[in-house]
């Protein structure tokens, strides 16, 4: 998908690769905004709308998370 696509769609998604996980939820704390969402359902995949706002948190978390468990499309 390219960058003219993935403006117009407006979001941002995560996954998180539960084989990787070991649920320390340094994710949560850095951005809840964000993650504690995931938290609450434990989605694998999830979309975050309004990237702009949390796409500097998300990425920080993505390399804050010890297992490297966090990709962002
Ligand atoms: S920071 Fe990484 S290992 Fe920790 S809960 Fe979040 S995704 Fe899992």
């Amino acid at each position: 998908m390219g960058v003219r696509d993935r403006k117009e769609r407006k979001s941002m998604r995560i996954r998180i690769d539960k084989s990787l996980c070991n649920g320390c939820e340094t994710c949560v704390n850095h951005c809840p905004d964000v993650f504690m969402m995931w938290g609450m359902y434990m989605k694998a995949v999830f979309e975050v709308t309004h990237p702009e706002k949390y796409q500097q948190r998300v990425r920080e978390a993505a390399d804050l998370c010890p297992k490297q468990a966090i990709s962002i499309d």
